[in-house]
């Protein structure tokens, strides 16, 4: 399959590192999200990122360059008819995705492949909605997605076998690790890690241990490199808490009932780093 063009949908977090990585790899990318603003504080942090490869010789000045002329962004997402390849990465609520699914499938090329970045909604569901659900696939990048190499890529139950090697092959083009993964709430990544932040949110609110305790614990004790709760931070409380909700209804086991602090702590604004306050100030 011979890809020139990527389209993504969502220039959050996300979204502007698997922007950073395809232009990186040589992929023109057109950037698509909701307003002009977002698009232009995306390529802010990707110029920043990039630079900080620049300062650490993995690319030259030349190559940053290079990378930020390959980023097209655009409000309208008809723009994307000329992709080859797309991957959403808009914010997690299923009926946000499935309208965004639904369009992409009218406006895409019959044998383009559509991927979601969803941390933990079902491939086979967002699949449902269009007319392709055997070119319906997810690739879940890790955040910061210029850093981290793994990419979960999860098969919904009619995603072909082509179409999971064609993503593969994309994967390691990125030089990143895929790893196999079947469609189930949370695939292999948040079903296990979430509850871990979870309960580690349950231990401050019933005051086991200060948030700064908990981390120790885990960074001194099992090596991990951040705690439970700086990570809950980084990821962003109110991702957290969707993902959360998406175990609690696809799995139906109260063990994956979300904390109430979690909740307490979304509904004050308190979303972590991105909004300056969190488990810690910012
Ligand atoms: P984010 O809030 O930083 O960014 C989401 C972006 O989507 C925003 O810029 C928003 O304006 C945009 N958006 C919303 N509706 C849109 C639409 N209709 N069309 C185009 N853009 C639209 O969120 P994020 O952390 O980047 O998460 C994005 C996706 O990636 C989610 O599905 C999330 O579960 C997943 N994910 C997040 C992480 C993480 O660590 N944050 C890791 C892996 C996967």
């Amino acid at each position: 399959m011979d890809i020139r063009t990527v389209g993504i949908v969502g220039a959050g977090t996300m979204g502007n590192g698997i922007a950073h990585v395809f232009a990186r790899s040589g992929y023109s990318v057109i950037l698509c999200d909701i307003e002009q603003r977002f698009l232009e504080r995306a390529l802010e942090t990707i110029a920043k990122n990039l630079e900080r490869e620049v300062a650490k010789n993995k690319i030259s000045a030349n190559d940053k360059a290079n990378a930020l002329g390959r980023i097209q962004t655009v409000t309208d997402r008809s723009k994307l008819a000329a992709c080859g390849f797309v991957v959403e990465a808009a914010t997690e609520k299923f009926e946000l995705k499935a309208e965004i699914f639904r369009d992409l499938d009218r406006l895409a090329r019959p044998d383009v492949i559509l991927a979601s970045n969803t941390s933990s909604i079902s491939i086979t569901k967002l699949a449902a909605v269009t007319k392709r659900p055997d070119k319906i696939i997810g690739m879940h990048f890790f955040n910061p997605v210029p850093v981290m190499k793994l990419v979960e890529v999860i098969r919904g139950l009619a995603t072909s076998g082509e179409t999971f090697t064609a993503v593969r092959e994309l994967a390691l083009k990125l030089e990143k690790t895929p790893v196999e993964v079947n469609d189930a709430p949370g695939f292999v990544s948040n079903r296990v890690l979430m509850p871990l932040l979870n309960e580690a949110m349950y231990a401050v609110m019933e005051g086991v241990a200060t948030p700064e305790a908990v981390d120790e614990v885990f960074k001194l004790g099992m090596a991990h490199p951040m705690g439970p709760l700086t990570l809950a931070d980084f990821i962003g409380l109110d991702v957290c808490l969707d993902i959360m909700r998406v175990l609690q209804t696809g799995l139906g086991d109260p063990k994956y009932r979300p904390c109430p602090l979690l909740i307490k702590m979304v509904d004050a604004g308190w979303l972590g780093r991105k909004s300056g306050h969190g488990f810690y100030k910012y």
